[in-house]
């Protein structure tokens, strides 16, 4: 049975406004996942998922499961999150490693790949396992991102006078405590060439009890100044909790922006993506990035072509203001910048 309205209330613990309690309640297991969406019937959408989510297990925080639809396999939310069968089936142009991340990390935890700006894994974990995720066989145990090592990123980034930017990314790096951020801004807030930070997290979307009072004020009384980009690739993942998760960062006069994944029967339509942008405006967040899928083993079935990209861009650009169309992207090893996808002339 489809039903319109989101699914079975939340479990006690979500509604303490506790982010901590939230994400330790977040749902784990494919059956915990189906059941809450009533399709635990579908025996082999349960079986795919108990086989493919070994590695990388699935994980989603009940508010967004809650904006999923109920008796819907297809739901775009829902398929972002879900593991399926054809995660098992990878051509060879999909690798572990598409985007060249382990040749640009001169020290541990630290990616140093384009001019003027750094980014630092803050931490390896998410509070949503993303199964188009680029980062899904990344060694995090490598770029180990405990404090110890931070201090070796630190120098690196202290040593370097041209980098006036530095970006906290992971995993997410929303996911440390408002402690050990603070810590971190405090010691970036010491390096004079930095004057600004940005922070990659999709947790003001998957948990946007995650934008607490002690956060806020963190990033208010910051130094440096702070952009925040946010990722949202579906205009249902916008929902009133997020909504005012994101005017609340506007509120303390940040920039806030957003970059999506375009991504094959989540959000492959001109349509989807006009209500895309015009949510984020709606919550003070401009459009940044499209970006292309990058190659990574067992993400293929979530590819759109680029003849296919090209033409919703372009029709994006018809459609709606030019601020609030995203600019399409690929990540290529070896390149300077995200590489502008556009068909040849
Ligand atoms: C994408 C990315 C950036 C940021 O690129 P912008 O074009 O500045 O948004 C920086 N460092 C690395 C390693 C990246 O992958
Ligand atoms: S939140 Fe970001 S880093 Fe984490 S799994 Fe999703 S896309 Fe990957």
């Amino acid at each position: 049975m489809i039903t319109d309205s989101a699914c079975a209330a939340m479990p006690a613990g979500s509604e303490t406004g506790d982010w901590q309690q939230s994400l330790a309640n977040a749902i784990r297991t494919p059956e915990a996942l189906l059941t809450l969406l009533q399709l635990e019937q579908h025996r082999p959408l349960l079986a795919a998922a108990r086989r493919r989510g070994q590695n990388f297990p699935l994980l989603v925080p009940h508010s967004f499961a809650a904006k999923m639809r109920c008796g819907d396999p297809e739901d775009p939310l829902l398929r972002q999150v879900l593991p399926v069968d054809a995660e098992g089936y990878s051509p060879e142009d999909f690798s572990s490693d598409p985007v060249g991340d382990l040749q640009a990390m001169p020290v541990p935890g630290l990616l140093h790949k384009y001019h003027g700006r750094a980014l630092l894994i803050v931490s390896g974990a998410c509070a949503v396992h993303c199964r188009y995720c680029f980062r899904r066989e990344f060694p995090y145990a490598e770029a180990d991102p405990k404090r110890g090592q931070w201090s070796e990123a630190l120098k690196y980034i202290a040593a370097d006078a041209s980098l006036s930017e530095i970006i906290l990314s992971g995993g997410d790096p929303l996911i440390v405590s408002n402690n050990k951020l603070s810590w971190l801004l405090n010691r970036l807030a010491q390096i004079p060439h930095v004057s600004r930070i940005r922070i990659h997290s999709r947790l003001p979307i998957v948990l946007p009890e995650r934008i607490d009072k002690g956060l806020l004020s963190i990033l208010k009384k910051n130094l440096q100044q702070i952009i925040i980009v946010v990722h949202a690739n579906h205009p249902k993942e916008i929902g009133a909790d997020v909504l005012s998760a994101l005017r609340e960062f506007r509120k303390t006069g940040l920039l806030v922006l957003n970059q999506s994944v375009l991504l094959k029967h989540v959000n492959d339509s001109v349509d989807c993506l006009v209500r895309l942008s015009e949510a984020l405006l709606n919550a003070g967040v401009l459009p940044y990035y499209l970006h292309m899928l990058d190659k990574t083993r067992g993400t293929q079935h979530f590819e759109v072509n680029e003849k296919c990209a090209v033409n919703i861009h372009t029709e994006l650009q018809h459609r709606l203001p030019g601020y609030m169309v995203p600019k399409l992207v690929r990540e290529l090893p070896g390149q300077a910048a995200k590489t502008p996808v556009s068909l040849p002339l």
